[in-house]
């Protein structure tokens, strides 16, 4: 009998899924680990390369049009071979003991549902799925009885930090964020911020759309309703503090006055490994951190002017149901028209707000525990709405500057 671990990894050429394929290799690759499925996008060859070194059993690209290339790298290597959002569900319908999801998106959602119904355990990078569909991926995985550990790294901070504790004592959660790369710009300049700019972190490497998304701090927006969703903690307990070292990760606040926080070098193989070997440490290959070189750690305020995603976000959670829906959906479709040059740094969050108004007048946000279809539904209409109204803004601006 096969006594190896099996593993899924969802996003696995990504920059989460990197790291997550070094910490399999490094303990133990195949001999280890029976990895069932492994999935990416347009960089086949690297999808290929993985699944040769995990000797995975399937490998799948979510473009049909690189169905051919991907076969073509893998001829030969007994790792089956399959092409397209269908294809991606079916392999989150493979059983496997434990499942990182991490692709970038609410293209996440779906194969993150569809794993959890097996049971097992699903390791939560992708937080998009909690930001649009919360109450329903947590109301799966109670029924599954399958078990998700954030692999966000404030997430995984606040988890490690309420180890033994008891919710009740809980006052408040803290998240950090660094600022992103435009937290010490004068804010007029704010608007002017080319695309290039905005994909460089102070400190972490990542994901180009989480880059940006960490100047904007839409992504630390997200992060709150992340929060909100996983612990259930109130949103007005919640809050972002702005960290610019990236050390401390989280702190949780009691009602006795104490808090406890994780610090930890800014390395997502930490908060993988240890989703990974939960509920055991084990050593990882991360930098230990010497503080008395590091010296001094400094915290401040976030300012509601260079960050308006933060505002947004709590109003998502005032509203419940399908808000988080519309935001997440409106923020992508900002998000791809910033890059595409069509609107201005600045714009994301305008475009965002007019949508979450459209949906709050004309239908209201839904019930609390929408069905999947409806969070799909929603999130299209958001999309296409948030869509036209980039056109426009950026048609304004265009005509603003001729
Ligand atoms: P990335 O862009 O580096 O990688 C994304 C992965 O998803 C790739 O494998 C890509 O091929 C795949 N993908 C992209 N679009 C897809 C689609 N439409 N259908 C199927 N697959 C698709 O992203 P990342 O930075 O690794 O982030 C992944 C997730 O983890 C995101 O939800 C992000 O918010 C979260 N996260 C990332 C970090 C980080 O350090 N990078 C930290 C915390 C949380
Ligand atoms: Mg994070």
């Amino acid at each position: 009998m096969d006594e190896r671990r099996s593993v899924s990894v969802f996003g696995a050429t990504g920059s989460i899924g990197e790291s997550t394929f070094d910490l399999l290799m490094r303990q133990g690759g195949p001999r280890t680990y029976r990895t069932v499925a492994l999935t990416g996008g347009r960089n086949v060859a690297r999808l290929a390369e993985m699944a040769r070194a995990l000797q995975a059993e399937l490998a799948v690209t979510a473009h049909e049009d690189c169905l051919r290339p991907l076969q073509a790298a893998l001829a030969g290597s007994g790792v089956k071979v399959a092409a397209g959002a269908q294809a991606l569900a079916e392999a989150a319908d493979r059983p496997a003991d434990w499942v990182m999801s991490a692709i970038v998106g609410a293209a996440g959602l779906v194969p993150g549902f569809r794993a959890l119904a097996h049971g097992g355990t699903l390791a939560l990078a992708n937080k998009e799925s909690l930001v649009t569909a919360g109450p329903l991926l947590m109301e799966t995985a109670r029924r599954a009885k399958a078990r998700i550990l954030p692999v966000d790294s404030e997430h995984s901070a606040i988890f490690q930090s309420l180890l033994s504790e008891e919710m009740r004592s809980v006052e408040r959660v803290i998240l950090t964020a660094s600022g992103g790369a435009f937290r010490d710009w004068p804010v007029e300049r704010l608007p002017a911020a080319t695309v290039a700019e905005a994909s460089t972190h102070p400190n972490w490497a990542m994901g180009q759309r989480i880059t940006i998304d960490s100047a904007s701090m839409f992504n630390k927006a997200l992060e709150l309703i992340e929060t909100r969703e996983f612990f259930g903690i109130d949103p007005d307990r919640i809050e972002v503090l702005v960290h610019p070292e990236s050390l401390v990760h989280a702190l949780v606040a009691f009602c006795d006055g104490g808090m406890i926080g994780h610090l930890g070098a800014p390395d997502m193989r930490h908060a993988i490994g240890y989703a990974l070997n939960w509920p055991d440490r084990t050593p990882l290959p991360v930098a230990r951190l010497d503080l008395a070189r590091v010296g001094s750690l400094t915290f401040r305020a976030p300012d509601p002017l260079r960050y308006p995603a933060l505002a947004l976000a709590r109003q998502v959670m005032d509203k419940g149901g399908l808000a988080g829906a519309v935001f997440n959906a409106a923020k992508e479709a900002a998000l791809d028209a910033f890059i595409e040059g069509q609107i201005c740094f600045t714009d994301m969050a305008g475009v965002v707000e007019t949508v979450l108004e459209d949906f709050s007048g004309r239908t209201g946000f839904g019930p609390a525990l929408a069905p999947l279809e409806a969070v799909l539904a929603a999130d299209s209409e958001a999309r296409a709405r948030a869509r036209s109204v980039a056109e426009r803004t950026g048609d304004k601006r265009w005509k603003s500057r001729a």
